[in-house]
């Protein structure tokens, strides 16, 4: 498929391809929607194989974005970045300044930040070229504790809307992943009195979960099978998927990871195995509306993110509604509740200012 015709399947506004040939650096900024304000999201870098794998993902991240950032009230865009080259072998302060100016060029269109493969000394480097990058260490620092906080409020909205009550005591809950996020969502479910099983790729972090929080591990591959009330996906994308829905034992899948459903389908399937499942991008959207609250008039707070994420309980009440309204899976509920409000904005346009 061609490049226009791939941004007109979806609506993207501008994809720029950036090169600058002293650094190497190869870049492409897509821009999806502007509707609500500057696009923002994160810029990734990875050893695509091929050019297209590179437009593909940046296409589809940047769409992620518009969605996610309507979806948690912000008044921000949807876009995203990557960078083409290895994350462990590629990088440099030239690289990523040169990345910076090229973001300048955008004049605040595209606001960055960190993402997978990026990290926030790489950012210290793209600030020094622009102004229009956010998630700095000593603002709104790591989000992952937000995040976390945002799903642990999301699991809280699923179990009232499935129990009639968000009593966590006595629930049991697997996790799947137990690194940024997942090690802070166990903390809050214990402190909530959930029973924790867990899984992880990575032993260490296995028996800090066991020893920190009383939790007992499976093996990764078990995680899908477990019988408990909630599946709480922290690692990986497309781990919902036509070899693991079949098997799931629980009433809820409510989890931080991102792109969770492999196909939109699964949303359909999960709903026909009457499991209720939080819309990653819903639950998730704590760490975009923390790095977002350093464009706020009066500075970054912590305490104000907080109160913003713990929104994200009503939002999937909201969500849930909306599919119980309409008859379709939660996950085409989020995209409706996300494209409501970008029309619903858009209209406040028709509002004339005198300048
Ligand atoms: P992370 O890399 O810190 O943690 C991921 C953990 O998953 C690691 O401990 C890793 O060992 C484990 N893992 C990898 N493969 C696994 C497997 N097959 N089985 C079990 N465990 C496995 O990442 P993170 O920042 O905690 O993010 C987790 C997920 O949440 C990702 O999908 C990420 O995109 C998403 N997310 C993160 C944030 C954030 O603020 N960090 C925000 C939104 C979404």
């Amino acid at each position: 498929m061609g490049i226009f015709e791939q941004m007109a399947q979806y609506g993207h506004e501008q994809l720029v391809f950036c090169y600058d040939k002293s650094t190497g650096l190869r870049a492409i900024i897509a821009i999806h929607d502007t509707t609500l304000g500057p696009a923002l999201g994160g810029l990734r870098m990875w050893p695509y194989e091929r050019e297209e794998d590179a437009i593909t993902d940046v296409l589809r991240l940047a769409r992620g974005m518009t969605y996610k950032n309507s979806a948690m009230g912000l008044n921000l865009g949807g876009g995203k970045a990557v960078l083409w080259g290895d994350p462990h072998t590629d990088k440099s302060e030239e690289l990523f300044r040169a990345f910076g100016k090229f973001v300048e060029t955008l004049g605040g269109r595209y606001i960055t930040a960190e993402d997978v493969g990026t990290t926030v000394e790489d950012m210290n480097y793209v600030l020094m070229e622009t102004d229009h990058a956010c998630g700095r260490a000593e603002v709104s620092g790591d989000p992952s504790p937000v995040t976390a906080y945002g799903v642990f409020m999301g699991i809280k909205a699923c179990v009232k809307q499935v129990f009639g009550t968000e009593e966590l005591k006595g629930k049991k809950i697997a996790v799947q992943g137990l690194g940024k996020v997942g090690y802070h969502l166990c903390r809050y479910l214990h402190e909530a009195g959930a029973e924790l099983i867990v899984t992880d790729i990575d032993p260490e972090a296995v028996e800090r979960a066991k020893q920190e929080f009383g939790a007992k591990a499976v093996a990764p591959d078990e995680i899908y099978t477990v019988e408990c009330d909630i599946f709480a996906p922290c690692a990986l994308g497309a781990i919902l998927n036509d070899d693991t829905i079949p098997g799931l034992k629980c009433r809820i899948v409510a989890g931080a990871a991102n792109n969770q459903l492999k196909e939109p389908r699964h949303g359909n399937m999960l709903r026909e195995r009457g499991i209720l499942y939080a819309p990653d991008f819903v639950i998730n959207g704590g760490g975009v509306i923390n790095v977002a609250e350093e464009y706020h008039p009066q500075g970054y707070s912590r305490e104000r993110a907080l109160k913003r994420v713990e929104t994200i309980y009503d939002k999937l009440l909201r969500v849930f509604q909306i599919a119980e309204q309409r008859n379709i899976s939660t996950a085409e509920a989020a995209d409706v509740m996300a494209e409501e409000r970008m029309h619903r904005i858009h209209q406040l346009n028709r509002i004339y200012l005198a300048e």
